[in-house]
């Protein structure tokens, strides 16, 4: 097992388009025996991030170091890592016993040793009554199993994932993550892990760090991550349904700052001032769940139309229209709301969250 340290990687593609900033000033620290995952938009640069860790990829500058020890210029061999990607690229021809001690086999590993390691990587990840099968003869899980199992056997130092979950349906992705969460347990090894879906990497980090266009928006705990975004960018890429966003203005009256938009004014915590941005331009987030529905004559409450509702197994999802826009309310299921109804909305106002016009977060 290994700490990695990414140290200011800069990645740059030339091509007839001109140049690409794939990765821009990346540092990252990541701890050892740490679940890491890198999330963002398709072209945010996480597979690349991988690939230089890897030692696919050569960065334009910038440092990798596993323990201290900076491994930027070695042959991906010789780094003591072992990746699985979305594609399992298992050997159709051999059997799934071949697969797994393919690695081995060309270390010159002895025969007890590579017997040895299967039977125990086997049990672990409960493949050994299709050890003699071939891929081809095996279940979309059951493949991805064994690519895990033949990146374990190896004892690597750091274990590299890219989307491994991606080609499954969703029941077994599910299935699947709980058992990747559960192999990480038993194994504690250092693993970085790929992926566009941010609820794997909720359920499955230690931490995340979300990229954007080559730079990194946020690292921190998956509930730091969502309850409080550094910006607006990971605001709204974290959490399904969106944040809520909402345009307006910020002023303070008699003391109080206070958010303005169409029809709606909300009251803001009295510490929000100093981060207020200067225009008085701002948006206000909220998260679905932190809307609730309240009184018409509640103080500040906001009217609104409902437009759809959806049941979402132990919860609904409504979208409402009020003056300036659209807002997600997430309510559990027993509240049933019918379109064309008209409510009234509340916010918390302890889970505001106040962006400026550079999308930086105040947090309210
Ligand atoms: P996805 O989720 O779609 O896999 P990603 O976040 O993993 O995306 P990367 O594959 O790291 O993104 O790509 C980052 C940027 O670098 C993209 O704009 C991509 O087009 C560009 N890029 C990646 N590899 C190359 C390459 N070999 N040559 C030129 N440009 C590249």
């Amino acid at each position: 097992m290994a700490n990695v340290r990414i140290e200011r990687l800069h990645k740059e593609f030339r091509g007839a388009g001109g140049i690409v900033h794939a990765l821009a000033d990346l540092t990252l620290d990541i701890a050892d025996g740490e679940f890491i995952s890198l999330v963002g938009p398709s072209g945010c640069g996480k597979t690349t991030a991988l690939r230089i860790i890897a030692g696919l990829e050569t960065p334009t500058s910038g440092r990798i170091l596993f323990d201290g020890r900076d491994i930027t210029r070695l042959e991906p061999r010789d780094r003591n890592i072992a990746m699985v990607f979305q594609s399992y690229a298992l050997y159709p021809h051999m059997t799934v016993r071949q697969n797994l001690e393919y690695g081995l086999r060309k270390r010159g590993a002895p025969r007890d040793e590579r017997a040895r390691k299967v039977a125990a990587i086997a049990a672990m990840l409960r493949i050994e009554p299709m050890l003699d099968r071939r891929p081809l003869q095996l279940s979309g899980g059951q493949r991805q199993r064994v690519a895990l199992g033949r990146a374990l056997i190896r004892d690597p130092e750091v274990f590299l994932l890219d989307e491994p979950l991606s080609n499954l349906d969703a029941k077994l992705r599910v299935h699947m993550r709980a058992e990747l969460a559960a192999l990480h347990q038993k194994v504690r090894t250092t693993m970085v892990y790929v992926t566009h879906d941010q609820l794997e990497a909720m359920t499955l980090s230690d931490r995340i760090v979300v990229m954007n266009h080559g730079v990194m928006q946020q690292v921190g705990r998956p509930e730091e991550i969502y309850s409080r975004p550094a910006n607006r960018f990971v605001a709204e890429f974290i959490g399904t349904p969106s944040m809520n966003m909402i345009e307006g203005q910020v002023r303070t009256e008699a003391g109080r700052p206070l958010f303005t938009g169409p029809g709606i004014t909300v009251v803001l915590p009295r510490d929000a001032p100093q981060a207020l941005p200067s225009s008085g331009r701002a948006t206000l987030g909220i998260r679905p769940e932190h809307v609730s529905l309240v009184a018409p004559d509640a103080p500040g409450a906001i009217p609104a139309r409902v437009t759809v509702s959806e049941l979402a197994g132990p919860e609904r999802f409504h979208f409402v229209a009020v003056e300036g826009g659209s807002i997600i309310v997430r309510t559990p299921a027993a509240t049933v709301l019918h379109p064309g109804e008209t409510v009234a909305l509340g916010f918390d106002p302890d889970r505001l969250h106040l962006f400026d016009g550079t999308g930086e977060d105040a947090p309210a």
